[in-house]
């Protein structure tokens, strides 16, 4: 196996919600799509009199409700996540609006209720699937076969690796990680940062720049959720809650109590910002978008954090979220919200740690506890919305995540018995051997008991 090359913002990706294996991944695939017609010969492109777009697995049995149909359109026209406002998704929301897409000389005209939602269970590699095709009559002129593999990743048929430099720490493992840490005598962060530097070509300056802008956007989606009441879309009615909770943390001056409330509170706002198709950070999907901004946002306003320990405690943060990916998953469709919530929780609990100043082991402990009591975690969004289980589920990641990091940071290391390879390991083969019903398909769980919500 190669060793980790995910670059920082593939997992802290901006974009809207709710799901970016929903979303974020499907309006990348409608902007391709339209680039790559766009890139074929005159007399080829001019030929096309309509498309065909069908959806499989997850992608079909939830799309709808995770608004996979407007993603893809809105990528169609143009729009790229991090450039994508609310008000642009929301004009497809009516399946039978007609939208004229312009081909370079070629318009052809599209709805949102075109898209197929084909098999749910299927046999290609991925489940959550999209072909895309652009025909004459029954000629294919061109077609794609694309995988949303979570966290707004998109791969295709025949997909390789994005050339980029090699990383100038290579590592698979968190134990290959912690042996260059001694060997170069240097912190974690620094690592990261050094990987992300050979591998992309950015400057410290530019890492750090886009990295505030993450920071920026996490605070936002808290900031907008803790002040928004009302209904969340979507057929449920379920009432936002983040203001409620806000309230009452600060009656209590967010302590004691009120401390565990505001972790709640701004862990649930973000989450019921996703919910709104509004724009959050993938961290590291927009599932769990609400658990790493819980901690940060109680970090900066409660607890005097500076920036460079936020950044910090995020470049930590991320070596965890590449761990998992890498050596596990980070979609609710390959391994349940183990790979969801569970890494954003086990995520949250290092950023924790290492902005507080404590080094690595601390940190991996803080990771391991958190991921280890998230095993076996399935997905069943009711309905195929991401709000139950979801939007309460990120508050009790938040809240995992800070008691992992107050077990980490209190007890002496030497008490811990397992190191996050294995915790990591264990979720990866949990995952593989939990019912496809559990992985984001709506078939199974809560999406089946609670049905007539
Ligand atoms: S249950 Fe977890 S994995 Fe599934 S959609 Fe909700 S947050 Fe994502």
């Amino acid at each position: 196996m190669p060793p980790v090359r995910t670059s920082i913002f593939e997992l802290l990706k901006i974009g809207p919600g709710p799901s970016s294996s929903h979303t974020i991944g499907p309006m990348r695939a409608g902007y391709d799509f339209m680039d790559r017609i766009r890139e074929l010969p005159d007399n080829i492109r001019l030929k096309g009199e309509d498309l065909e777009i069908r959806l499989f697995g997850s992608l079909s049995a939830t799309g709808e409700g995770h608004g996979t149909p407007r993603a893809i359109m809105s990528g169609m026209i143009g729009f790229l996540p991090d450039s994508c406002q609310p008000d642009i998704l929301s004009q497809f929301d009516d399946k039978d609006a007609p939208f004229e897409l312009d081909i370079h000389g070629k318009v052809i005209t599209y709805h949102p209720g075109d898209i197929i939602m084909d098999a749910v269970q299927h046999d290609y590699p991925h489940s959550n699937t999209m072909i895309f095709r652009y025909k004459a009559g029954d000629e294919i002129l061109l077609e794609r076969m694309y995988f949303s593999v979570g966290g707004g990743f998109l791969r295709w048929q025949g997909w390789e690796e994005p050339e980029r430099g090699e990383p100038q720490f290579p590592y698979k493992s968190m134990a290959q990680l912690k042996d260059h840490l001694r060997a170069n005598e240097m912190r974690l962060h620094e690592l990261i940062l050094a990987n992300e530097m050979s591998m992309t070509g950015m400057t410290k300056d530019e890492i750090y720049t886009d990295l505030d802008h993450v920071i920026e956007t996490m605070e936002r989606a808290v900031e907008l959720g803790i002040q928004t009441t009302g209904i969340l879309p979507g057929p449920i009615g379920l009432q936002r809650k983040a203001p409620v909770m806000y309230e009452r943390a600060k009656k209590e001056y967010f302590q004691g109590p009120g401390f565990l409330k505001a972790i709640n509170a701004y862990a649930l706002a973000a989450s019921e910002e996703n919910a709104s198709g509004h724009c959050v950070v993938t961290a590291p999907t927009c599932g769990a978008a609400g658990v790493i901004p819980a901690l940060l946002f109680m970090l900066k306003r409660h607890m005097g954090a500076l920036q460079d320990e936020i950044r910090e405690g995020l470049l930590a943060a991320c070596a965890i979220g590449f761990l998992c990916k890498h050596n596990a998953s980070i979609s609710g469709a390959e391994v349940g919200c183990q790979g969801e919530v569970g890494v954003a929780s086990a995520m949250a609990a290092a950023f924790m740690a290492y902005a507080r100043g404590y080094r690595f082991q601390v940190t991996e402990n803080a990771a391991e506890i958190a991921i280890e009591h998230h095993l076996g975690l399935t997905c069943d969004p009711v309905g195929g919305y991401v709000q139950i289980p979801c939007i309460e589920r990120n508050a009790m990641g938040a809240v995992k995540a800070y008691n992992a990091y107050v077990i980490a940071s209190t007890l002496d290391e030497s008490y811990q018995k397992v190191d996050l390879d294995k915790v990591i390991q264990a979720m990866a083969q949990t995952g593989k051997d939990m019912s496809r019903n559990y992985k984001e398909t709506s078939l199974a769980g809560l999406a089946v008991s609670v049905a007539d919500c």
